[in-house]
């Protein structure tokens, strides 16, 4: 390992990630000296690569799909966020040696919609599609902000059930033949179904007038669900790359102890794929 701190993303896959990119981004805006690669980890070699990643004197690591549980039960200690996600997407080296594991994707999402795109929950009926690991990761940092309805809706409703069940019941869960007949200004699409270009079947007028729509993943292209939101004449349809961007300066800051301008970093990756 070089005398530079050094960090990693751990995923598989992993040739696409941003995170690289975006951390070297930060680290010139912030005149920090430190190193951040991509290494593809399987889950079966997870707890190897982290140990010996740290062993070496790595400062910090990303975790992404499909690590995020493993790299929860891999902390030696948890945030809050990251405890009620029971899912870590960073972990931090502390001067102590413990590793820390803590949950940046929420606050991510959250700063993105309100901060970057002035999008408000509070009072609005938001729909979540997806029950999994993202979906746990945002669901108390979009409930902070008081929506009038929130409602997870996944093709194995037993999943959107027992989320349910595990969060006190602090919003509603269905299937998506529920969501017939009903409509919601915000719809955020967690599922992963975008990685292979589908669509959760969605019924017809579910986007509410004005409405939003955001999809949790990020393409050079837009994605199918970027795609169906145009179709409803949503006022905005977005994917994710503000999110990735943001719930990476949280993990830069934990790091680093300094918080970069996100807004610059969004602009130069989102120039370059239009
Ligand atoms: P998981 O594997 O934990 O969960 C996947 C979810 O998608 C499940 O609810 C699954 O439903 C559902 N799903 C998959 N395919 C379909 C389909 N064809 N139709 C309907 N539902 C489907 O993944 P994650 O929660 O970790 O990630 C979800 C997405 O969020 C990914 O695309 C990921 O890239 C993105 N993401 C983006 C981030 C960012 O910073 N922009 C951060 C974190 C995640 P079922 O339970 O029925 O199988």
């Amino acid at each position: 390992m070089k005398n530079l701190d050094s960090y990693a993303v751990f995923g598989s896959p992993i040739n696409h990630s941003q995170s690289p990119r975006i951390h070297k981004l930060f680290a010139e805006q912030t005149n920090q000296s430190l190193d951040y690669f991509a290494q593809e980890v399987t889950a079966e070699d997870f707890v190897t690569a982290a140990t010996d990643f740290f062993a070496r004197g790595g400062k910090g690591l990303n975790c992404t799909v499909p690590l995020k549980e493993l790299a929860f039960q891999f902390a030696d200690k948890t945030t809050p966020r990251a405890e009620s996600a029971k899912a870590v997407n960073t972990l931090v080296k502390q001067k102590d040696g413990l590793i820390l594991g803590d949950n940046t994707d929420g606050i991510g999402l959250a700063n993105d919609l309100i901060f970057n795109h002035g999008i408000e929950l509070n009072g609005k009926r938001v729909l979540i599609l997806g029950a999994g690991g993202a979906t746990r990761g945002i669901l108390y940092p979009l409930l902070d902000q008081q929506p009038d309805c929130l409602v997870v809706a996944n093709r194995t409703i037993e999943k959107a059930l027992t989320l349910a069940y595990e969060f006190n019941h602090s919003f509603e869960s269905s299937g998506y033949d529920d969501l017939e007949n009903q409509q919601f200004d915000i719809i955020i699409n967690a599922t992963s179904a975008s990685l292979t270009n589908e669509l959760p079947p969605l019924p017809e007028n579910l986007l509410a007038e004005n409405g939003i729509c955001y999809d949790l993943f990020y393409s050079d292209q837009p994605t199918a669900f970027v795609h169906w939101g145009n179709l409803q004449n949503a006022r905005k349809s977005l994917d994710g790359l503000g999110m990735l961007v943001e719930q990476a300066s949280e993990a830069f800051a934990l790091w680093r102890g300094v918080r970069p301008d996100t807004k610059a970093v969004i602009d130069l990756l989102g120039g370059m794929r239009s």
